[in-house]
């Protein structure tokens, strides 16, 4: 064990007084696991430093919990062993009701990271970019749906998608969804109805990919707060309610080398650099080997149709929403600069990996010289099959057997990510598919509408 520097124990008192100062009893440190559900601890605050440096315990198994309570044992998951999930006191926040929340990590008894905890893993990932001399910028879009407790629709009133209506008729809410994530110190860009009924978007402001994982965890787990405060519950899930829209989780990505953007001010295409254009040939090359990081689950599937703007067709295109790659230009239009979103991601997703997944691939397109693939300009849904044939543009695949199979196959997934989290991904996602290929798609939405939720 290492021990604790001087300037870590003052970080740990200061962190310790102000909590104190701010009323916080209770300290709850969370972790996503490969189901893409949220698992927590909680200390009192006088432990804050115990459960920073020490951490608490956590069987190896909380990497394979699945989406109904069950566990997917693999061949090294087992009941036996421990972990000791961490929280880093840098990504302290304020919650409501003498709360507060903490980032956490998995880590084993002698201290190495674990090798399936995927914040670990984005940190590793974000080390590899740094050490190539990169630096990357992460912005989350939040979506999803109002629903009654139970998860069952709220009563039905008028909706208009992208509507002033939602905005007035869910206000309280709204208005108390900002004032704790101003009290947790979270700026939110935007906030908006969105297409589908009952359901909102907000986006958060860019930032280093594990702070902007965090934040976007603690960012659910407060619509979660605010939304039982109001007698409701958010559902995350990819396809709450089939037949309609569904839940993205779109990233926005931007990478800088020696303080130059790679996706503005080169000579390619919309000024893309050769090295920009590199790490988007990589994504869109090694999209469908990690899809099942992105759109993994049971009901992920559901979400991907073309028409939908979930980014199904796999191609890039400026401002291209029905592209799993959509690129934003820089300009006065776009104050964060030029940046891709990856839009295929849904919230059944962990976060952490998901982003860890995009980056490896940037980076492992800059490193091995890959060129950018021609821009898709339309809607790709509006070309023959023979036109888009002829641009190569497919849609990414919809089935949740064939997108797991093809991870678990994945040499570049498994190089680039690791085996433990490609196998601990496979397993979770495979148990979903053997326990729930029966169910109806209705009756599969409806049990799990609020399995992602916090
Ligand atoms: N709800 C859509 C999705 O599933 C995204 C809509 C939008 O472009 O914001 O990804
Ligand atoms: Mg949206």
């Amino acid at each position: 064990m290492t021990q604790i520097t001087s300037a870590e124990e003052s970080a740990l008192a200061r962190a310790h007084s102000d909590l104190q100062e701010a009323g916080v009893r209770t300290v709850i440190g969370t972790v996503v696991n490969a189901s893409g559900i949220t698992l927590a601890k909680s200390v009192p605050l006088a432990r804050l430093g115990i459960f920073n440096q020490s951490g608490m315990g956590a069987a190896p198994v909380w990497h394979v919990f699945t989406i109904d309570g069950g566990i997917a044992f693999t061949d090294t998951i087992t009941p036996v062993g421990d972990m000791r999930l961490k929280i880093d006191i840098t990504g302290v926040r304020v919650l409501q009701g003498r709360r507060a929340w903490a980032p956490a990590s998995l880590f084993e008894q002698d201290g190495a990271a674990s090798p399936a905890c995927a914040r670990g893993l984005l940190s590793d990932v974000d080390g590899r970019l740094g050490t190539a001399g990169y630096k990357a910028l992460v912005g989350h879009e939040l979506e999803f749906f109002l629903t009654s407790p139970d998860g069952s629709a709220l009563e039905t009133t008028p909706w208009v998608p992208y509507g002033a209506t939602g905005l007035l008729d869910r206000s309280d809410f709204l208005d108390d969804l900002l004032a704790a994530m101003n009290q947790a110190g979270i700026p939110l860009e935007q906030i908006h109805a969105e297409y589908g009924r009952n359901q909102f978007e907000f986006s958060l402001p860019p930032a280093s990919p594990v702070e902007a994982a965090d934040t976007a965890v603690v960012a659910r787990i407060i619509v979660g707060i605010v939304a039982r405060a109001h007698g409701m519950q958010a559902s995350f899930s990819p396809t709450p309610f089939p037949g309609t829209v569904g839940n993205g989780a779109h990233q926005h990505l931007s990478l800088q080398k020696n303080g130059q953007p790679l996706f503005s001010a080169g000579t390619g295409p919309h000024g893309i650099s050769g090295e920009g254009g590199a790490a988007i040939g990589g994504i869109i090359a090694g999209l469908p080997d990690i899809q099942g990081f992105l759109t993994g689950s049971i009901l992920s599937g559901s979400r991907l149709a073309p028409g939908t703007w979930s980014g199904a067709y796999l191609c890039w295109g400026l401002e291209n929403r029905e592209a799993s790659v959509r690129f934003l230009n820089e300009g006065k239009s776009n104050p964060h600069g030029a940046n891709v979103e990856v839009k295929i991601i849904d919230p059944s997703a962990n976060v952490y990996l998901a982003s860890a997944a995009i980056l490896a691939l940037a980076l492992d397109g800059i490193r091995s010289g890959r060129k950018l693939p021609a821009e898709i300009p339309g809607d790709p849904g509006r070309l023959s099959a023979e036109e888009r044939h002829r641009a190569d543009v497919r849609l990414l695949s919809d089935s949740p057997t064939a997108i797991i199979d093809t991870l678990d196959k994945s040499r570049l997934a498994r190089g680039l990510l690791g085996d433990a989290i490609v196998d601990a991904t496979v397993a979770v996602r495979r148990y979903e598919q053997r326990a729930f290929a029966e169910l109806a798609p209705d009756e599969l939405a409806q049990r799990f509408r609020l399995a992602w939720s916090i």
